[in-house]
């Protein structure tokens, strides 16, 4: 009995607190270690993945500032889009007007500079006022073109083309030193519009050669359209000069004061209906008191008034 009972005694004292609490003690630590392990394993194991996928995308911008390469990337790609679709409607409509046959007189152009509103002046080539025009023109912020004087349709009509125009039976290399010779003699105007030219700008060949010279020289076309079968937009974009043409005469064939007035409200209507719209008028009084008269109109219907050379259209 004595030896079972030291046994048993033996054993109640492994029981309790001896073996088997070590065994517990052995196992809680094994399980600790385990558990350390675990938690040090997971985030690096998933640290290189989970950080450039969840950082950038939206939780964390200062960590994506931080990371050079997604950083950049992504917030313009959802940025870029955004803005392209908005910034369209931000101009609103706009008209470019441009007034014709400037640099005969001095006190018809300085009715238009006194309108305080911004216009184009296509100026006449190699007359006595053309520089000054021009220079003047400039001075005040307005766009200046060169007015160049083309064949019509109409033989009798020749006689008031004046200086430094360009006819039909010309070679190709006198009509480039024409408008050469006629841009210089203004200075450094923007870009050209055709005086008449019913004939001029129906003729393949030459409307090549002048626009050899605007494309050298960094310049835009306007049409006039004074002849339905005009080949100024085809060799135009051609030669990638940028160009436009005119939508409304503003003072041809009308009946005075009222008839302008009709005249610049079909502008300001084409202005609204297409986003834009080319006028075009001429250096005379009555069209100078007809714009300044409408003033408000623009201003009041949201119709800004730019450079023509805003509302040419580039090839390409
Ligand atoms: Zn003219």
């Amino acid at each position: 009995m004595p030896p079972n009972r030291k046994a048993r005694r033996a054993a109640a004292r492994r029981a309790p607190g001896g073996d088997g609490a070590r065994l517990a003690l052995w196992i809680l630590l094994g399980i600790i270690i385990l558990a350390f392990a675990a938690a040090r394993l997971r985030p690096r194991g998933r640290a290189p993945r989970q950080a450039p996928a969840s950082a950038p995308s939206a939780s964390a911008p200062a960590a994506a500032d931080r990371t050079a390469r997604p950083a950049p990337a992504r917030p313009a790609s959802p940025a870029a889009p955004a803005p392209t679709p908005t910034r369209p409607p931000e101009p609103g409509f706009r008209c470019a007007i441009i007034i014709d046959d400037v640099g005969y007189s001095k006190a018809a152009l300085q009715a238009f500079l006194d309108l305080d509103l911004p216009l184009n002046f296509a100026v006449l080539p190699q007359l006595a006022l053309s520089k000054w025009a021009a220079q003047t023109a400039a001075g005040a912020g307005h766009t200046v073109m060169l007015h160049l004087p083309m064949e019509p349709e109409d033989p009798s009509q020749i006689r008031f083309m004046g200086p430094g125009g360009v006819l039909t039976e010309m070679p190709d290399d006198e009509i480039e030193a024409r408008v050469i010779e006629d841009l210089e003699s203004l200075g450094a105007p923007a870009g050209l519009n055709n005086h008449m030219g019913s004939k001029a700008t129906a003729d393949a060949r030459v409307m090549k050669a002048v626009m050899r010279v605007l494309k050298d020289r960094g310049l835009f076309f306007v049409d006039s359209l004074t002849t339905g079968r005009s080949a100024a937009a085809e060799t135009a974009r051609e030669a990638g000069v940028p160009v436009g043409a005119r939508d409304v005469f503003l003072d041809t064939d009308v009946d005075g004061q009222q008839g302008i007035r009709e005249r610049i409200l079909a502008l300001i209507e084409q202005a609204e209906r297409e986003g834009s719209a080319i006028g075009i008028g001429h250096a005379r009084p009555g069209t100078a008191r007809a714009l300044g008269a409408a003033k408000d109109e623009f201003a009041r219907r949201g119709v800004r008034l730019v450079s023509a050379g805003d509302l040419v259209v580039a090839s390409e």
